[in-house]
């Protein structure tokens, strides 16, 4: 018998992947101009043409064997020294290529961390909502996920729930700021009164606590300065980074896993990080992708433009009489379902071809989520639509 459990994930469809297939089809039918997919956070922004450059570049200069061979398992020296660098200069926070491992993404280093950190039975605490593949992730790991619902509205960190959730079982918080799916960036106050809770805690019980934090949006930040450095802040601390979303290179799997040389036992956490990758078969992330990444380290696409979208989508639903969750970064509003169920709410915006999805599988119901990263056209023709479906809560 194959293994039963893996039978039940691949069988599963997410309901975001669910939805856009549906939309797929629609766009089939009906033309694609005529489908407000707000489904997907996949970027609508072209990667910036120095990539292309760049590959090209590499492509004409460097010795085949070197582009396209294998580097480390950890990942080339050389780029992960240019990410040191840039962590160091941006965040005037100590960091150490030999504690960089390269990977193919986000998923990938939250998999990899996890894997590193986890012995059966231990707990990963993670504010709710929340990437649904976390619980994959950590469940796969030997985990048990415990959810902590945030403050509502706002969905800030909810530091009274957080106490009462953290138990001697707790070996990893697992933080998204700007998060997916709310939007909300977690302030340094709120972050720093968390790294309290977690010192104290560590003492209480007698144990180690790690925080993961998952940025593949660090970049997509809309208030002023920049999102808090948290290992500046705690620090038994691990960066789950990815070029997705900043560079909007999604399909070509690249970004890395950081260990803070703060980290007391830093190099025995990066050597469990190793060999995590090793047995998940996660090594040597795309050497000509690790390439262009070292290159262009610190570029991104041009995210003005979601900060353009947001700022129209929120005012107009706004203004039609949606309750939104004003976003402070990634690309995704936050909308309180106008009913109680909202799949039921979604289930109705299908029928003015809007395309939004249920909140309940990221862990929170009576919310929908919109990924604006779609063309400003769209935004625009939804509004009649977004208008007219309100229209039947009203009557
Ligand atoms: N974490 C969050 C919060 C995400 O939203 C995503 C993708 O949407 C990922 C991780 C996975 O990112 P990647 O494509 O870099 O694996």
């Amino acid at each position: 018998m194959i293994s039963q459990e893996m039978l039940r994930l691949g069988r599963q469809s997410s309901v975001i992947r669910a939805i856009s297939e549906y939309g797929a089809k629609r766009k089939k039918e009906i033309g694609a101009e005529n489908v407000f997919d707000f489904s997907l956070g996949n970027p609508s922004i072209p990667a910036p043409a120095a990539v292309r450059d760049t590959i090209v570049e590499l492509c004409e200069t460097l010795d085949p064997c070197k582009l396209h061979g294998y580097t480390s398992s950890a990942g080339n020296m050389e780029v992960r020294e240019v990410i040191a660098e840039s962590v160091r200069t941006r965040f005037h926070a100590p960091c150490e290529a030999g504690l960089i491992y390269m990977t193919c993404g986000a998923a990938a280093s939250l998999t990899v961390a996890l894997h590193a950190l986890i012995n059966p039975g231990e707990e990963v605490v993670v504010p709710s909502p929340f990437f649904p593949e976390y619980r994959v992730f950590a469940e796969k790991a030997g985990a048990t996920l415990v959810d902590v619902p945030c403050h509502q509205p706002s969905f800030a960190l909810n530091l009274e729930a957080m106490e009462k959730a953290i138990s001697p079982k707790t070996k990893v918080v697992l933080l998204n700021s700007p998060n997916n799916p709310t939007g909300a960036v977690y302030s340094e106050e709120s972050l720093s009164a968390l790294a309290d809770l977690l010192r104290k805690k560590e003492k209480e019980f007698g144990t180690e606590i790690y925080l993961l934090t998952d940025e593949p949006y660090r970049e997509l930040y809309y208030g002023e300065g920049t999102v808090p450095w948290i290992p500046n802040l705690y620090e038994r601390c691990l960066v789950g980074y990815s070029y997705s979303k900043s560079l909007s290179l999604p399909g070509e799997r690249i970004g890395y896993l950081l260990v803070s040389p703060r980290c007391p036992n830093a190099q025995d956490v990066f050597a469990a990080v190793c060999g995590a990758g090793r047995s998940l078969g996660f090594v040597c992330a795309p050497s000509l992708w690790q390439l262009v990444v070292g290159k262009l380290n610190g570029l991104t696409s041009d995210v003005e433009e979601y900060r353009k979208n947001k700022d129209l989508l929120s005012s107009a639903l706004s203004e039609i009489g949606y309750v939104i969750t004003p976003p402070e970064g990634a690309f995704y509003l936050f909308v309180k379902s106008p009913e109680e169920d909202a799949y039921a709410f979604a289930e109705r915006a299908k029928k003015y071809e809007l395309l939004l999805v249920p909140a309940d599988s990221f862990g929170v119901k009576g919310f929908v989520r919109l990924a604006y990263c779609v063309s400003r056209e769209t935004i625009e023709k939804s509004i009649p639509a977004f208008r007219a479906l309100m229209e039947e809560y009203k009557k």
